[in-house]
């Protein structure tokens, strides 16, 4: 079953306009920075500009429509009845551009992003691919100096490696936080030199084949203060009880929960403020979501790829995060991130 008579299947009568442009790769496999697919049960066009539709030629059973200039307005033309948009991806200038046609446009919330958040065999193997390049540069990372480098030197250092592996980039902007700056859990690489003898987190994933990787070590330049040796401890066993509580069929809030508890259980209570984990495939950030949040009806399917990444993060004195990437199946994890979760010292 193709991934788009999977999409039909999930249709009601309304035809289905696509304007996410992941959702459109992820449906035709068309890389475009201008495209919108419209799926109904026996047609399918695909609107894009001069500049794709050598590419667009290639995506089977798809009447191409070149919108010239303007995507929008050109769509807005095709559409008539009750036609479903993706409510995620119109801004509401896009939404007053489509209304000009005279549709009837009834929003609809992740209808693809369903689809997405289940793996097939071969983004499986894509993500396994990048996975293992993370884990390389990890390994690598270790052998490098830290103290005296600049958190932006690290960071550059670890996205240039990357690229010569082959990877298309990085899948997100690579963090490195040194000593206190490693309390701010998306904190941007900065100018400050790491030092002696406090903890770097890092977290960073590349780009290989349209899928991204997505992991976080935490490393040690020397000895560290005994608060935070204590909070790598109380991290890991978190980070390890969550891992093994992945499993189909599990509540996405109670795999929250295993961490959580842990952590609020020690004198850390209330230091790990994001959620556990989140999905991870052709975007950095897809569905399902871990965290206290989540829907209480949702639950884990075999075939998602989640993070599991606790953190606890002391204010002015330093953090750790521990994260990896695993596929969820019916009997446990498929850990894709292995590189040690044992505290590594570095130079
Ligand atoms: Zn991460
Ligand atoms: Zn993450």
């Amino acid at each position: 079953v193709t991934r788009l008579e999977r999409l039909r299947a999930r249709l009601d009568r309304r035809p289905l306009l696509v304007t996410g442009l992941v959702n459109v790769r992820y449906l035709t496999g068309l890389d475009s920075s201008a495209a919108a697919l419209l799926v109904e049960s026996e047609r399918l066009r695909l609107f894009t500009d001069s500049r794709y539709l050598e590419a667009a030629k290639a995506v089977e059973g798809a009447e191409i429509v070149d919108v010239g200039r303007n995507l929008l307005a050109t769509l807005a033309t095709h559409l008539e009845g009750e036609v479903g948009f993706e409510a995620g991806h119109v801004t509401y200038a896009g939404y007053e551009a489509l209304a000009t046609g005279g549709a009837t446009l009834v929003p609809t919330h992740g209808t693809v992003e369903v689809l997405r958040a289940v793996k097939e065999q071969d983004e499986l193997d894509a993500l396994r691919s990048a996975s293992a390049l993370s884990d390389r540069v990890f390994a690598e990372l270790a052998d490098e100096r830290f103290v005296g480098r600049t958190e932006k030197d690290l960071a550059a250092w670890i996205d240039h490696r990357f690229r010569e592996l082959g990877a298309d980039g990085s899948s997100f902007p690579t963090i490195v936080g040194g000593g206190p700056n490693g309390a701010l859990p998306h904190h941007h690489p900065s100018d400050r030199a790491i030092g002696p003898n406090e903890a770097v987190v890092v977290d960073f994933g590349c780009l290989l084949d349209g899928y991204c990787s997505d992991c976080t070590r935490t490393f040690a330049t020397g000895t560290l203060p005994d608060e935070l040796a204590q909070a790598y401890a109380v991290c890991l066993d978190a980070q390890e009880r969550s891992l093994a509580a992945v499993l189909a069929g599990a509540r996405c809030l109670d795999v929250d929960l295993v961490a959580r508890e842990i952590v609020d259980a020690t004198a850390f209570a209330g230091l790990f403020a994001h959620g556990l984990g989140h999905g991870v495939g052709m975007d950095i950030h897809e569905a399902p979501s871990l965290r206290p949040e989540a829907p209480p009806t949702a639950v884990l399917e075999a075939g998602n790829v989640v993070t599991v990444e606790p953190g606890i993060y002391l204010p002015g004195v330093g953090g750790v995060r521990i994260e990896d990437l695993v596929v969820v199946t019916a009997d446990g994890p498929e850990r894709l991130t292995r590189y040690t979760k044992d505290l590594i010292e570095v130079s």
